[in-house]
């Protein structure tokens, strides 16, 4: 056993100091145990480890639910004009060309690099979305599942947590072939899709099924990927609502909106996450709500790609639970993500603390339940808080940081969603195993 005596630990009472967190062997919380026990200093078990954080906060792991890791090699690279009047779209063919280039070497060394940045930003836990699985001209490599192996291996030589969220790619849009620069993504059968899924669930690979959006997937495939989810307990993560023109397209195909289309194929449901939902209407906003999907909003990458910005007031009016993703990963910084997300709401409604719905409440406990806990839930692992049984993955938080002069126990987390970023992050641990130190 190895205790963590840091300055303050984040519970589920708040932060609480004179707090020992014990990790035990199998890579999670024993328990938290007081310092001080009817008056007297706790005494550590036979063999076991002190390891003292003095100046550091304790908090659970963030959980980036939605990367799409190659994206990285795009930063800065993809603020160049592609056409007269840039857009998502436009975006999306500098993409796309980054795509072609991959390789499973090519993707493994970006993975790492990538995946590095993102504990030392504090995210202990990705989702990663891939859908690059095949050579450029479509044909399979051998194994299928090379590509996907890439990203497990850069992910252990990182040190990172991953959930690997297979997509299934089949189409350009409603009635329309795949393109050329697509075909790396497709697979020619739903059949073959659910085996390069067995086959890696048989590796004992933890994943989730990701069927990429209604533009890419036949409504045939979306309900028997739901059925595939719900039998076999897996998380479904799909892209929905990016964009107008997307609800446009699936208006004329199909007479309904996205994510009306998710509910009619029973997609939506507790196990599902919907990625973006920026401009879903009120009917799709109350299907989520009922259905309890999750929704995981990726506020730097919304700005960049000029998304819009989601309906912030009416997500929390409906309950719906909210978690967040870097995915471009254009940043990598948790406190920003989050800190967007307020933000953006409120250059939306004029007004502030729009995510908080309780009245006497500041966001930063909130926010902080949606980079954790939420995010955790959306990939089905056992993380997100700091208490007995769930996963040791931890964050430590330098207080003497500059940034965070002034801070109480009241202001710490506001003080860091909305005036610090991810250099106050001192230590990282994965499975209670010390992974980054700054
Ligand atoms: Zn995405």
């Amino acid at each position: 056993m190895r205790y963590l005596w840091p300055e303050y630990v984040y519970t589920s009472q708040g932060w609480q100091s004179d707090v020992l967190v014990a990790l035990a062997e199998d890579g999670r919380i024993a328990g938290l145990q007081p310092r001080v026990v009817a008056g007297r200093p706790f005494v550590l078990p036979a063999g076991a480890v002190l390891e003292r954080l003095p100046g550091k906060a304790l908090l659970p792991g963030f959980v980036n639910v939605h990367s799409h890791v190659f994206q990285r090699a795009l930063r800065g690279q993809a603020q160049r004009p592609v056409s007269g009047r840039d857009t998502f779209w436009s975006w999306r063919q500098a993409m796309y060309a980054e795509a072609q280039r991959l390789d499973p070497e090519r993707l493994r060394v970006l993975a790492r690099v990538t995946y590095r940045e993102m504990l030392a930003a504090g995210y202990t836990t990705v989702g990663e979305f891939h859908y690059v699985h095949h050579r450029p001209d479509g044909r399979p490599y051998s194994p299928p599942t090379l590509m996907a192996e890439a990203l497990l291996q850069a992910a252990r030589e990182a040190g990172i947590r991953l959930v690997l969220l297979l997509a299934a790619y089949m189409r350009n849009d409603f009635g329309q072939p795949a393109l050329e620069e697509q075909r790396r993504f497709c697979d020619p059968s739903l059949a073959a899709y659910l085996e390069r899924v067995e086959a890696l669930r048989a590796l004992g690979v933890a994943i989730g099924l990701a069927p990429h959006s209604v533009r890419a997937v036949p409504e045939d495939w979306l309900r028997a990927i739901a059925a595939y989810s719900r039998q076999h307990r897996l998380p479904l993560h799909i892209h929905a609502d990016e964009q107008p023109a997307e609800i446009e397209s699936c208006l004329a195909a199909c007479g309904c909106r996205p994510i009306e289309l998710l509910a009619r194929c029973e997609v939506l449901g507790p196990q599902t996450t919907v990625v973006h939902a920026t401009h879903a209407d009120g009917n799709e906003l109350a299907l989520l709500a009922d259905s309890r999907t999750t929704v995981c909003l990726c506020p730097t990458t919304e700005g960049d790609l000029g998304d819009g910005i989601p309906p912030y007031r009416e997500l929390r009016a409906q309950g719906i639970a909210l978690a967040i993703g870097s995915d471009s990963n254009t940043r990598l910084d948790p406190f920003e993500e989050l800190r967007w997300a307020e933000y953006t709401a409120r250059l939306r409604y004029g007004q502030r603390r729009v995510l908080v719905t309780e009245p006497d409440a500041s966001p930063g406990p909130y926010l902080l339940t949606c980079g954790c806990e939420h995010g955790a839930a959306a990939l089905g692992v056992e993380g997100g808080r700091l208490e007995a049984g769930r996963l040791a993955d931890l964050v430590a938080v330098d207080l003497e940081h500059p940034m965070l002069q002034g801070w109480t126990p009241d202001s710490l987390l506001d003080s860091l969603f909305f005036g610090a970023s991810a250099e106050v992050v001192a230590a990282v641990w994965v499975a209670g195993r010390q992974v980054y130190t700054r």
